[in-house]
């Protein structure tokens, strides 16, 4: 029996996930925890077993976008409700792809949740709680942040490859995907990897059929069913067979 590793040496707590430290240094171990928050934390709940259950979820998605051209940093499930990730460094912007309008955009414009968008809209937000992640045009992140056009560009491109995957994916299982926030990151050798999570905590996923929602909404809106719902993500994407990368 090979000998059980212990990640001890903390590196970073964040709202639903920890790192820490392996004996490898180009390797972290990241602990999806049970925790659920909204509105940057101001809410809080919990549920059983949350923690699998998204690192589940966010280990098919990974697997399967592999298969689909996108490198993330995911290389193996790891005991309990973790994962090895490459060790990358956050790029401090979250990118967020809709396909539909929903949710505080929806309510800012004056449109109604459902509308759909005629092609997929990729909006970038400065990571910074103390700020509330304020949105950032592509030119404020040139001038003001000095982030390259061609990383921007490739930023965007690799956001629109994701989204056009995860859409066909969620829709052989009943699911339509109406938006969802990803991080990237940049390993040692500086190259531009897909990091973070993609679970129901980021995206917004509808029945196709009913159109309930399947994601955090219903833990923000105080919708109920939101330990099911998101067990429901991970019932339906197992049934696929997705193939390890
Ligand atoms: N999102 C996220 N983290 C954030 C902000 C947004 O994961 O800090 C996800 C959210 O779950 C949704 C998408 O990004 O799937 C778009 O969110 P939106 O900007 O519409 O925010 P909201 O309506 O929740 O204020």
């Amino acid at each position: 029996m090979g000998q059980e590793v212990n990640y001890s040496e903390l590196l970073y707590e964040g709202k639903a996930k920890k790192i820490f430290k392996t004996p490898e240094k180009e390797v972290f171990f990241l602990e999806f925890k049970d925790s659920l928050t909204a509105f940057n934390a101001l809410k809080k709940g919990s549920f059983e077993n949350k923690g699998i259950v998204n690192r589940d979820i966010a280990a098919l998605v990974f697997d399967y976008l592999e298969q689909h051209g996108v490198k993330s940093h995911y290389l193996k499930k790891e005991k309990h409700n973790g994962m090895l990730v490459k060790k990358v460094e956050i790029i401090p912007f979250e990118v967020v792809v809709r396909n539909v309008l929903a949710g505080s955009t929806a309510k800012k414009l004056g449109l109604e949740e459902g509308t759909p968008l005629s092609e997929p809209l990729v909006e970038f937000y400065f990571k910074k709680d103390e700020l509330n992640d304020p949105f950032v045009s592509e030119e404020q992140m040139r001038i003001i942040y000095k982030i390259s056009e061609k990383d921007i560009s490739l930023l965007c491109e690799l956001a629109l490859m994701i989204n056009q995957g995860l859409k066909e994916l969620f829709h052989r299982i009943d699911i339509e995907l109406i938006d969802f926030k990803v991080e990237f990151g940049k390993d040692l050798q500086g190259q531009i990897l897909l990091a973070d999570e993609i679970t129901p905590d980021c995206c917004r996923l509808w029945d196709v059929k009913t159109k309930e929602k399947l994601d955090k909404d219903r833990f923000r809106r105080d919708l109920g069913q939101v330990k099911e719902s998101y067990e429901q993500v991970l019932a339906r994407l197992q049934k696929l067979n997705i193939r390890k990368g």
